[in-house]
């Protein structure tokens, strides 16, 4: 099966758009979380997302704006815009992201937004962290999101790597491995490209990618629907 593996959208709809446009063909969409929360299009996200037949695990933000849960965790950008969603989703959108799974397992994978210790807030920024999360899964691998940063964490013969992936490179999928595709809607490494990866799961490899896409659009918008400014101008960056 070849699956895309997409995180942290973050409502930023014409970053999706470029990353399925650049996808071609895939068996399925697997989504680690936070498709909403700080971008311009929630609801035109969600949608698309629902007609691709996507796969969504539950992220801080997608909770925060379906129940207004964790908001006190939140700084103030993010929650002035998570606040904002849950004005504009539907009742019914809002429910449908509060009743999103945690922790799902599929094709040798257990899918989760943070960590599986602590599936909404933990981030797997170390050896240690993935180990632990590692541990807890049924699975021979994870997928985690929620760092906005590309990786994989490889455990073989007791010895943990780390993988940090450019455009382009393919990982093998060697001992258990976490995989971390970094986000597609606010990237946080200092490249502003949207990041992706796709699991090839008879090749056993993952390949991460970076899609370009209209970033100015993208922070008309922010500023059009009166989300904090800063929130679009991060975007330059990729921080
Ligand atoms: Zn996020």
């Amino acid at each position: 099966m070849r699956i895309a593996l997409l995180s942290d959208i973050h409502a930023n709809l014409i970053a999706l758009e470029a990353v399925l446009a650049r996808l071609g063909p895939v068996d399925a969409i697997w989504v680690t979380g936070d498709t909403v929360g700080y971008g311009p299009d929630p609801s035109d996200v969600l949608a698309l997302l629902r007609e691709r037949g996507a796969l969504l695990v539950q992220g801080n933000h997608d909770l925060a704006v379906a129940t207004g849960a964790g908001l006190e965790w939140f700084n103030e950008h993010a929650a002035a815009a998570a606040e904002l969603h849950r004005g504009w989703l539907s009742a019914e959108e809002r429910d449908a992201l509060g009743a999103l799974r945690r922790v799902v397992a599929r094709e040798g994978f257990t899918l989760c937004h943070g960590s599986l210790r602590d599936p909404l807030w933990e981030y797997v920024t170390t050896s240690g962290a993935a180990r632990a999360s590692l541990e807890q899964a049924d699975t021979p691998h994870g997928c985690v999101g929620h760092t906005h940063i590309p990786a994989v964490f490889a455990s073989e013969d007791g010895r943990m790597s780390i993988v940090r992936p450019s455009d382009g490179d393919i990982v093998r999928l060697d001992g258990r491995c976490l995989v971390n595709a970094g986000s597609v809607g606010q990237p946080r490494d200092g490249d502003p490209r949207a990041s992706y990866a796709v699991l090839d799961t008879a090749a056993g490899t993952v390949t991460f990618y970076r899609a370009s896409y209209r970033v100015d659009e993208t922070q008309r918008r922010i500023r059009a629907r009166g989300l904090p400014a800063v929130l679009a101008d991060r975007l330059t960056y990729g921080l």
